[in-house]
């Protein structure tokens, strides 16, 4: 596991390098407040906190960023959100695992504070392959959650596997190729690894929704029961005070820049017509809540 590790180490350098003083010092482990939505409960899950430098984010000049967001670097989180219905218990999502400890990692602890044990994990739904969603599926070789099955888009996984993927991608994000295949090798060891196509149902009351362009599988999922619904979104979006106001605005690390746009403006439009609220993977703890029109853009009104 040194390689993958190493690996890991590497794709923290690659995904989120960051000043050392843009993040709290020590990582702080948090269960937030569970969310009703019908038969269901979703309890936000903190696995560490982070700030995206600006100078990321394409689509306007650095000084009409330093007026929006005020500051060089604009905060979020890492939230994982734990599902539960009856017994059951899924996760979205996995967390960052061993890849930044100096400032995540937290997915566990935040775990037993909602008083449920990795056993207790059946299934994880996966929206992309990026580190920082999928490095917390492993710990010291095994998988971390020992019974839980794992959802995979399959043209997320498609695209990672493939060698050809790898020498077109920037030379700077190769390196996580390996990490990622490394992370699927030890789920398929364990027949832990199930693929699915987006747009099926993965669960009970649960569909999978395509979200394409952050990465090639990018996808999303939308938990509805008794006319109640929430959209996991997983990285629809990255800067919540640029990207409502600006949903055009797109990352450095949105594997297609255009598609991802188009993505987050049709998926904005449509939850803000419906009132679907969304749980996103990046927007600050907890990172529930509505997307609500404003002028020409949106703006995000955190859950209560
Ligand atoms: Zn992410």
């Amino acid at each position: 596991m040194k390689t993958l590790h190493h690996l890991l180490g590497l794709l923290c350098v690659v995904f989120f390098a960051v000043p050392a003083d843009a993040a709290p010092a020590a990582p702080q482990s948090e269960a937030g407040k569970a969310v009703p939505v019908g038969d269901f409960s979703v309890v936000p899950l903190l696995d560490g906190a982070h700030s995206f430098p600006l100078s990321l984010f394409r689509g306007a000049d650095q000084a009409a960023l330093l007026a929006m967001a005020g500051a060089p670097q604009t905060p979020g989180s890492f939230n994982v959100f734990l599902i539960e219905h009856g017994t059951e218990r899924l996760l979205v999502d996995a967390g960052n695992g061993a890849l930044r400890p100096e400032r995540t990692g937290q997915l566990r602890s935040s775990l037993a504070k909602a008083k449920t044990a990795p056993e207790d994990i059946g299934a994880i739904l996966i929206t992309h392959l990026h580190g920082d969603h999928i490095g917390g599926l492993v710990a010291d070789g095994k998988p971390a959650f020992p019974r839980a099955r794992v959802y995979v888009p399959r043209p997320e996984y498609d695209y990672w596997m493939s060698e050809e993927a790898r020498r077109q991608a920037p030379e700077s994000r190769q390196g996580a190729f390996p990490l990622v295949r490394g992370v699927l090798r030890v789920l398929e060891q364990d027949k832990l690894l199930a693929l699915f196509t987006p747009g099926e149902t993965v669960a009970p009351n649960i569909a999978s929704v395509a979200l394409f362009g952050h990465t090639p599988g990018h996808t999303g999922f939308l938990l509805a029961s008794n006319k109640q619904k929430l959209l996991f979104v997983g990285d629809l979006l990255h800067a919540a005070a640029l990207q409502f106001s600006r949903p055009d605005l797109t990352l450095e690390f949105d594997t297609d820049q255009m598609m991802a746009k188009e993505t987050r403006l049709r998926t904005f439009a449509q939850i803000a017509a419906e009132q679907t609220p969304i749980a996103a993977a990046h927007l600050p703890f907890p990172g529930i809540g509505l997307v609500r029109s404003a002028g020409d853009g949106y703006r995000f009104e955190a859950l209560e």
